[in-house]
């Protein structure tokens, strides 16, 4: 099974992208959201995360006390490289099991992550999804009715786009000038081709 890394920076377009993807059949793994899901469902997540930020970590409920865990890991970097040391990994053994039940030549992992983490050892390809920054900043103070700043604050968590670009095998440009659909089109015979190949 060839997987296939799809990052870009915050407001890129890469959901939109994986959304065509989807649409021409190929499955896509949401690193973030499913990562959200593991740390209130898998068991040896559950306990690294109790064990290093305490019981408090976690409501009644068994949902993941997301305010609790966000002050301690928005003033404490170190806390924060704790908390991403124990959900990459898991995330990856998700993914690769995941990857494993698909039928599809091809599958992809989205995530705004790649490059910063272990994720990038565990695909194949990479394609990154680029926009410039001042669309990007555009179009998540619009999706996330948030403030530039806050945008900027997230966009600094993350590697430059320029050097994304140099790691990645593909880029796709979604800065409204050409069209997605057709490099995405243009994209998936080749992706068929190399999977062929493997
Ligand atoms: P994040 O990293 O924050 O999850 P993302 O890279 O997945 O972002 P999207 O959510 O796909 O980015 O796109 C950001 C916003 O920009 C969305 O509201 C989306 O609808 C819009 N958008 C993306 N691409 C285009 C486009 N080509 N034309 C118009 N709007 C677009």
């Amino acid at each position: 099974m060839m997987i296939i890394g799809l990052t870009g920076g915050i407001g890129s377009g890469k959901t939109t992208v994986a959304r065509i993807f989807e649409l021409l059949g190929i499955p896509v793994y949401y690193a973030d959201d499913r990562a959200k899901v593991l740390m209130t469902q898998d068991e040896a997540l559950v306990a690294s995360i109790k064990e290093a930020f305490g019981e408090k970590a976690y409501l009644e409920n068994g949902e993941l006390d997301r305010k609790y865990i966000a002050n301690i890991v928005f003033n404490d970097p170190e806390k924060l490289q704790l908390l991403n040391s124990f959900v990459h990994p898991a995330t990856i053994r998700d993914s690769l099991a995941w990857a494993k039940e698909q039928q599809t030549p091809y599958v992809l992992r989205e995530a705004a992550l790649m490059f910063e983490t272990e994720a990038f050892h565990h695909v194949d390809k990479v394609i990154c999804v680029y926009a410039q920054q001042a669309l990007r900043i555009q179009r998540v103070m619009k999706r996330d009715n948030v403030t530039r700043n806050e945008v900027l604050a997230r966009m600094h968590k993350q590697i430059d786009e320029t050097i994304k670009m140099k790691l990645s095998d593909f880029v796709i440009f979604n800065n409204e000038q050409q069209s997605v659909i057709g490099q995405v089109m243009q994209l998936h015979p080749k992706l068929l081709d190399l999977a062929k190949q493997q």
